[in-house]
């Protein structure tokens, strides 16, 4: 039996690892967090029955108790909610699959603890890679990618040697408005931005991949995953997201993980490495499949990948802003209040302002982040 704990259970990530739970009985739930979805998590905790579940805010625990007094269930809340969930006793890998950098501390907590993380939450990394990685190592904790390209290399490493790896190539499908002008992408609509031709996602990682902002924190996050340098990194645009990422070795052979689009895949991965487990569903079909195609990204149209690149770069508290402000910007443009092109002003608009921290800390990360929003809302 694998006892795991999953930190924002209601979402796109967060669903589909409960399934993954349902179809495979050697799992079993100990913890779940979310955050405003009380329907969909009274009816999680009535099926999985952990031990210790968390809500965002005071008024949805109080609910949360009430509805659940049928069950032995322990109700905590907030910030404390996750980390006491992140490093609950009996858990032995903590999924992250929350969305932004609220996913820090009870990463950190985790590692502390000694649970290996299933890692979907990217914005941790991008932000504190440099405090999360060195401090897995010591603590001799894995971190698995549940990213899906993450997930790929991790698996094209298998068996090989990773002192000759010369590459890593990550692709990326281009998103709803790939091939488009500029110009072509000042008008567009929420709901254009929402439509992502290949995955079914969360809507903050499927703005981010309309943006191209969500490869930028890809490359970020392979950087710390695999310590691999960033000239080392190339985004090759593949847009039936087939092939979902390939390593180079020093010989010139690539090798690289293929399949459907099925989120699934790499989450189930994750959870049983290094072992394979049977999982339904559609297998890719050559025939039926005909083309693969790839392209260079155009970083000109989609500023937010140049930044992105431009960030990781400059490093230190600098990927912290840009971050910080993709998530201050997304906000802004899910609640119609600015348009789509504002999304990387925003972010270099933050960058510009920024006074670069070299090893930010947690709380200086955390301080970047506050100010980064204050300089928005200043704004907007
Ligand atoms: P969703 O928006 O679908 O889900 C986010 C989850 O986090 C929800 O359960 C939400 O709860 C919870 N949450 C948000 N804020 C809080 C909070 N303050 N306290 C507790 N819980 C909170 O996101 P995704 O599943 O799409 O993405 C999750 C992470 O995985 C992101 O970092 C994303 O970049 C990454 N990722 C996602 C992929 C995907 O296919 N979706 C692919 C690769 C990576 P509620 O809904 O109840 O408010």
């Amino acid at each position: 039996m694998k006892r795991i704990a999953i930190l924002g259970s209601t979402g796109s990530i967060g669903t589909q690892t409960l399934e993954i739970v349902r179809e495979n009985p050697d799992l079993e739930v100990v913890g779940l967090a979310a955050g405003t979805n009380i329907d969909l998590f009274e009816k999680q905790v009535r099926e999985f029955r952990p031990r210790l579940v968390s809500l965002r805010d005071e008024a949805a625990c109080r609910d949360l108790k009430a509805r659940l007094a049928d069950l032995e269930v322990e109700v905590v809340c907030g910030m404390e909610g996750l980390l006491a969930i992140a490093e609950m006793e009996e858990s032995e890998v903590l999924v992250t699959a929350i969305v932004g950098m609220i996913g820090i501390r009870p990463t950190i907590a985790a590692i502390h603890k000694g649970k290996d993380i299933a890692l979907a939450n990217k914005e941790t990394l991008v932000t504190a890679g440099h405090i999360i990685m060195p401090l897995a190592a010591e603590k001799g904790v894995s971190i698995l990618p549940v990213d899906s390209e993450h997930s790929a290399i991790f698996q094209s490493m298998q068996g090989e040697n990773r002192e000759r790896v010369s590459k890593l190539l990550i692709t990326a499908s281009g998103g709803p408005f790939r091939g488009r002008s500029r110009k072509q992408l000042e008008n567009v609509q929420l709901e254009d931005a929402l439509k992502h031709p290949n995955w079914s996602m969360g809507h903050k990682i499927t703005i981010d991949s309309a943006t191209l902002v969500n490869k930028g924190l890809e490359v970020m996050e392979a950087k710390w995953l695999f310590d691999m340098d960033l000239d080392r990194i190339q985004v090759v645009v593949h847009p039936q997201s087939i092939i979902h990422s390939m390593v180079e070795y020093v010989d010139g052979g690539i090798m690289a993980q293929l399949g459907t689009p099925d989120m699934k895949l790499p989450i189930q991965y994750a959870l049983f490495y290094p072992d394979r487990r049977p999982m339904a569903g559609k297998r890719v079909d050559f025939y039926e499949l005909g083309n693969i195609t790839f392209e260079k990204p155009d970083m000109e149209t989609f500023a937010g990948l140049k930044l992105a690149l431009q960030a990781a770069a400059e490093g230190g508290s600098v990927p912290t802003v840009f971050n910080a402000a993709n998530e201050k910007a997304v906000s802004l443009f899910l609640d119609r209040k600015i348009s789509f092109l504002q999304i990387p002003e925003i972010i270099e608009m933050c960058m510009d302002a920024h006074r670069r921290i070299e090893h930010p800390d947690v709380e200086e990360i955390l301080r970047t982040e506050q100010e980064t929003y204050e300089l928005i809302c200043s704004k907007f």
